[in-house]
């Protein structure tokens, strides 16, 4: 095919944000689908090539082999270390709830202890190709699917599905925070804070501000981004521990080279957040 003809490459079209945010699922996906075909992958998703579907899988393919930088690690590690986090927090609590959850295949994939019930949350017509593509898969947990905008009031569609508020959960918001704003964020991690007990963990991950100046295809949906997350989440009242992918907690044997200091801000950046409720903020 003629290079200059890019009527066909998906990344040069223009999408709305709405449409944009929904296809960014599929893109993710499809990360997942290329690493679960590596030797040294870091983890499997056998879901992940047919939830994330053709166009998105081309678009990761020639988004890796055209920008030659690690984007794909960094979302393969993500993955992973997400993976960690919650089965860690499943040997204490039972109730996950995974915002956003987009085409994540955690439910079918993980091995989850008996009792475990998965909340996922996510637009509805995200949520509806997803069910359309898993219908005949068993998860390997109770799973409920509960379509919400989660800048929204969607708490009580959750309490609805039997979430118990006054039991420790673990919840995970991976690939979100980013496309909302600042304000939406603050507001999110507040409605968490007030729904969970003491004892409940958080995840997530937070891009810093100069990241958003990045030429990454999704950069220019991205709307918000925190160069020291510790304060938002600090300013609720969470406990909060953050890291970067490169780092030896965060890492898996993927990269060799140091994460630069902290107050180094003129790099892109994504941290992996993880956050607990130890008490009622006072
Ligand atoms: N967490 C998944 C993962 O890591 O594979 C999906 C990440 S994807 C980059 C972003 C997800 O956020 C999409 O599934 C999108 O539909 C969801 N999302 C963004 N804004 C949302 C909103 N206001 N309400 C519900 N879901 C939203």
């Amino acid at each position: 095919m003629d290079n200059q003809n890019t009527e066909n490459n998906a990344e040069n079209q223009s999408f709305t944000i709405e449409n944009f945010v929904s296809l960014s699922a599929q893109l993710v996906a499809a990360v997942r689908a290329r690493e679960t075909a590596r030797n040294d992958r870091l983890f499997t998703d056998p879901f992940a090539a047919e939830l994330a579907g053709k166009q998105a899988l081309e678009m990761a393919k020639e988004r890796e082999e055209r920008t030659k930088d690690s984007v794909a690690d960094r979302l393969a590690i993500r993955t992973r270390f997400f993976d960690d986090f919650l089965i860690d927090a499943v040997s204490e609590v039972r109730q996950v709830v995974i915002l956003a959850a987009g085409m994540d295949a955690r439910a079918f994939r993980l091995p989850w202890p008996d009792g475990t019930i998965i909340y996922e949350l996510d637009k509805a017509e995200v949520l509806a190709k997803k069910e359309a593509i898993l219908k005949e898969k068993q998860p390997l947990c109770h799973r409920k699917a509960i379509a919400a905008d989660l800048t929204q009031p969607w708490q009580d569609k959750l309490l609805e599905q039997g979430y118990q508020n006054n039991v420790p959960s673990v919840w995970l918001l991976e690939g979100l925070l980013m496309y909302l704003t600042e304000e939406e964020v603050y507001n999110l991690l507040r409605n968490i804070w007030d729904i969970v007990a003491i004892g409940s963990y958080l995840g997530t991950d937070i891009l810093n501000v100069y990241a958003l100046q990045s030429q990454d295809l999704a950069a220019k949906y991205w709307r918000s981004g925190f160069d020291y997350p510790e304060e938002i989440f600090a300013s609720i009242g969470w406990y909060v521990k953050v890291f970067e992918a490169g780092q030896p907690e965060a890492n898996f044997g993927r990269f060799n080279t140091e994460v630069p200091p902290r107050d180094v801000l003129d790099i892109p950046r994504g941290f992996l957040i993880q956050a607990r409720k130890l008490a009622n903020k006072s």
